[in-house]
């Protein structure tokens, strides 16, 4: 053993003797560790020296080295300042790496991964009880382009509203997904990408009052467009504060909060104008009940969100799952579903009631 290391030692030298000035004229820049690198890999490879192969060669251990190193998940103490959010959560981040490692780390544990992938347990979900199954809504909703099969009051039951509030869902947990999963890779990004977050937000919660507004106002247009217009002005002037520099930074997080606060519980006022219209409809119970699971699990969401319970209690146990982000997604999740089953009995109750006021 020893005399093969001390043939490498010599091959070695010999190479260095020879290439050592040329090195040093050519890139006088290069660091230090570039040359330990070169040395340990001409112990590697001594027979690719002899072959001439050693360009190649030295590029690609140095990047496969360089790559190990800069791939290594971080602890909380090691993360750049813009990084470091939340003190409890103390290991398994990933700080400024590139794009493609950022996307492959889809698929490694580290304090993100969850993050990301519960915004998928949606499409998982069932599609309803029997009377609401999205097989069921989907014929119907094929079914409405045969204007010649419906009643009157049939064709008065537009599908958009629905789909509206499904596509403001996804685009939010899409922007949330791609925020949890690229934040790693630079500050400007990191800031960009929650801007995104903030923006999903923002959409998710405007399109959410669509289907409730329009069904149960369906034949009262002139609140429709009042309620409908009014948190669609609202959210435009959300984003484009959202969207403000100087609204992003930490000092206007309360400024936000505000903001997001006062959208969502704009709902109250239609939501009593509804119930006070429909008193006497029996769909009212289950959608009292599936609106208040849902206003009930974003309030929830949201505690954990602000307390950061449980990692607070033990800091550094629930750093790959458990923690107060994972359970708040998860909350999130519960309450747009709890309204999406609430959109289904509203279309179903507009088609069968129609329009009896004039
Ligand atoms: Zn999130």
């Amino acid at each position: 053993m020893t005399s093969v290391t001390d043939n490498h030692s010599e091959s070695n030298l010999m190479w260095r003797r020879k290439k050592g000035i040329r090195k040093k004229s050519k890139s006088s820049s290069s660091s230090s560790s570039e040359e330990e690198m070169s040395m340990e890999e001409m112990k590697a490879s001594p027979i690719l020296i002899i072959n001439g192969g050693i360009k190649k060669t030295k590029k690609r251990n140095m990047k496969k080295n360089q790559n190990n190193k800069s791939y290594e998940l971080l602890a909380y103490r090691d993360l750049p300042d813009y990084m470091k959010d939340n003190e409890y959560i103390l290991d398994h981040y990933r700080a400024n790496w590139p794009l493609k490692p950022a996307f492959y780390s889809l698929f490694r544990w580290h304090n993100e991964t969850l993050n990301i992938w519960t915004w998928s347990l949606p499409m998982t979900a069932p599609g309803g009880n029997a009377s609401h199954n999205s097989k069921d809504f989907f014929s119907r909703t094929t079914a409405s382009v045969d204007l010649g099969q419906m009643s009157p009051s049939e064709l008065q039951v537009a599908q958009w509203p629905f789909f509206i509030f499904l596509a403001g869902s996804m685009f939010c947990f899409l922007t949330s997904s791609t925020c949890h999963l690229f934040c790693c890779h630079s500050h400007r990004l990191n800031l960009l990408l929650l801007r995104m977050d903030y923006v999903g937000i923002a959409v998710m919660i405007v399109t959410s009052f669509f289907p409730p507004m329009y069904y149960i106002f369906q034949c009262q247009p002139q609140w429709q467009w009042i309620y409908l217009g009014g948190i669609t002005a609202m959210g435009v002037f959300t984003i484009i504060n959202l969207l403000t520099p100087a609204f992003s930074t930490s000092k206007y997080r309360v400024y936000r909060a505000l903001l997001f606060f006062a959208m969502g519980f704009s709902g109250i006022i239609p939501a009593i104008h509804a119930l006070i219209l429909n008193w006497n409809e029996p769909e009212r119970v289950a959608t009292v009940t599936y609106e208040s699971i849902m206003a009930l699990s974003y309030a929830v969401g949201t505690l954990f969100y602000v307390t950061r319970i449980p990692e607070r209690w033990k800091p550094g146990w629930f750093d790959l799952a458990g923690h107060s982000h994972q359970i708040f997604h998860i909350f999130v999740i519960m309450g747009a579903l709890s309204h999406y089953y609430a959109a289904l009995v509203f279309i179903d109750w507009r088609r069968v009631v129609g329009c009896t006021t004039p």
